[in-house]
C-alpha cells in the first residue's frame, strides 16, 4: 500500500491517506489533483521529448542504409537527402525546443 502525506491548503495540517482534512474538514485532494496534474505534465513532456528524439534516427537510418546501396546514383542520392535531413532536423528541432520552451514558462 501507497502511504500519501497530504497537507491540508487550509490549515496546514497534514493527514495521512486522507481524503479530507483530520482538522478542517477541508478537501484535500484539490492537492492531489494539482500533484497529479503536474506530474502528467512532466511525463507528457518527457514523452514529447522521446518521440522527437526517435523519430529523426528512424530517417536517419533509412537514409544511411541508402548510402551503403550498391548504385552510385542511388548513393549520391542518399548522400544528398541525408545532409537535407540533418540540415531540416536541426533547424526544427530548434523550433520545437523553443515552443517547449515557451509552453513550459
Ligand atoms: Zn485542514
Amino acid at each position: 500500500m501507497n502511504t500519501s502525506y497530504i497537507t491540508c491548503s487550509e490549515c496546514g495540517t497534514v493527514n495521512l491517506n486522507a481524503e479530507y482534512c483530520s482538522n478542517c474538514g477541508a478537501l484535500l485532494d484539490v492537492v492531489a489533483k494539482r500533484k497529479l496534474k503536474r506530474e502528467q505534465e512532466t511525463t507528457k513532456k518527457a514523452k514529447l521529448k522521446a518521440s522527437l528524439k526517435k523519430e529523426p534516427s528512424k530517417i536517419e537510418t533509412f537514409l544511411k542504409n541508402g548510402t551503403e546501396h550498391s548504385n552510385v546514383l542511388i548513393r549520391l542520392l542518399f548522400q544528398g537527402g541525408y545532409y537535407v535531413w540533418l540540415f531540416f532536423a536541426l533547424i526544427f528541432g530548434g523550433i520545437i525546443s523553443l515552443i517547449i520552451a515557451a509552453a513550459a514558462g
